[in-house]
This record gives structure tokens, sequence and C-alpha cells, in this order.
């Protein structure tokens, strides 16, 4: 069985990258999503092992020091982090494994695994940003406006993805993802062995 792809997928919170990458999963079941740790709060209605694992900031420090963490980052005061050992399993396994990850953290996957393929997501326009996130109603004003300024020094600094999806209609982003793993999984690399049997 093939080894499936590492997809990183960044862009400003709001954007819409959980909305697209479950659309995908409806129509897909090759997709894994890579559940993060994290130090921050849960959100009304987040559950703890789907969303994140919820952890403190002592555990996460710990999970650091022991090398459990595939990358790492502080993001608006609260640290977030990927699980290693899931990401590998699940990539031998064969399934396209997706981290939700911000752009400090895919900085780290880039460099550490250059095989990652990397997508950008963004929404249409700031302004939609804006709505996006208060209708989202998850962030009080500061945090939404914190969020924002984020989202916009992270664009500034996007320019080492291979991919970006502008997330206008829902359904196009959501093909647009499912286009792009096909692609990766054409990839000449990919396939080579199925090439090479052929000639002996
Ligand atoms: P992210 O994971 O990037 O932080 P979310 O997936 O939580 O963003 O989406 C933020 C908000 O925008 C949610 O309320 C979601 O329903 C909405 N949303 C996502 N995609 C679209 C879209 N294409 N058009 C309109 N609203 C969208
Ligand atoms: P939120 O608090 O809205 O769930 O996430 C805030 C930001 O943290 C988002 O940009 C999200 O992609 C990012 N994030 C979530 N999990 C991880 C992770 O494991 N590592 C890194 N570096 N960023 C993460």
């Amino acid at each position: 069985m093939n080894r499936g792809n590492l997809i990183v997928i960044s862009g400003p919170s709001g954007a819409g990258k959980s909305t697209v990458v479950s659309r995908a999963m409806t129509f897909r079941n090759d997709i894994c999503f890579s559940t993060s740790v994290t130090t921050r709060k849960p959100r009304p209605g987040e559950v703890d092992g789907v969303d994140y694992f919820f952890i403190d900031q002592s555990r996460f420090d710990e999970m650091v020091r022991n090398n459990e963490l595939l990358e790492h980052a502080v993001y608006v005061s609260n640290s977030y982090g990927t699980p290693a050992k899931f990401v590998e399993e699940q990539l031998e396994k064969g399934m396209n494994v997706i981290l939700d990850i911000e752009i400090q953290g895919a900085a780290q996957v880039h460099s550490n695994k250059p095989e990652a393929v990397m997508i950008f997501i963004i929404p249409p326009s700031i302004d939609e940003l804006r709505k996006r996130l208060t209708g989202r109603g998850t962030e009080n004003e500061e945090t939404i406006e914190a969020r924002i300024q984020r989202a916009i020094q992270e664009c500034r600094e996007a320019d080492f993805y291979d991919y970006i999806i502008i997330n206008d209609d829902l359904d196009k982003a959501s093909e647009d993802l499912s286009s792009i793993m096909n692609a990766e999984l054409c990839r000449f690399e990919k396939k080579k062995d199925v090439l090479y049997s052929f000639g002996k």
C-alpha cells in the first residue's frame, strides 16, 4: 500500500479551514484529521479528543521535552501542537493526514518534512473574514481584532506554500482541496513502482 500524503492547511482564523476539510471528508474516505493539543480553553460545544486534546501548560511543556510533537507554536497567547505518533501511524496506513495549523508550525513541518503538501486557505476578502469571525460567534471583539491582525501578517508570510484555495463558495473550495489531493497522489514519485513494474 502507498504511504499517504501529509497535508498542511493554514490560513486566517475564520477563513473556513475546518469547514472546507469537513466538507471534503463527506465525499472522500482517505482523509484523516490530526487532532492537536492546545492549552486554549474549550469553546462551547467543543469536545475534548475530537476538536482538540485540551491540556494544561505543564503537560504541553512535557510533550515538547519528550519530542512528542511534530511541530508546535504559540498563537494569540495559547500553545498548540501536533502529536507526532498519530500522524506517522495514519500515513503508514495510506491515509492523507491533514494538519490544520498556523504558519509558524507550518514552517517547521515544511523544513522537517519537505514532502508535505502546503495549502493556504483564504477568504475572498478581509471584510468577509471579519463577517465570518463575527458570525461564528466564538470570540469577543478584542480577540477577533487580534485574529484579523494576525491574519494580515500571516498572508504576508505565506510564500512558502504550494497552493492557495480561495474559500468563497464552499463546494468549490472543497473540490479544489480534493483535486489537489488527487494530483499529489499521481506524482511520479508516488506511482513510479507501477511504472517500473512494466519493465520487469
Ligand atoms: P477556520 O477553521 O478557518 O477558523 P471555520 O471553518 O470555523 O474557520 O469557519 C469560520 C466561519 O465561516 C464559520 O461560521 C463557517 O460556517 C463560515 N464559513 C466557512 N466557509 C464559508 C463559506 N465558503 N461561505 C460562507 N461562510 C463560510
Ligand atoms: P483556534 O483557536 O481557532 O482553534 O486555532 C487558532 C489557530 O491555531 C488556527 O490558525 C489553527 O490552524 C492553529 N492550530 C490548531 N492546531 C494547531 C497545531 O497543532 N499547531 C499549530 N502550529 N497551530 C495549530
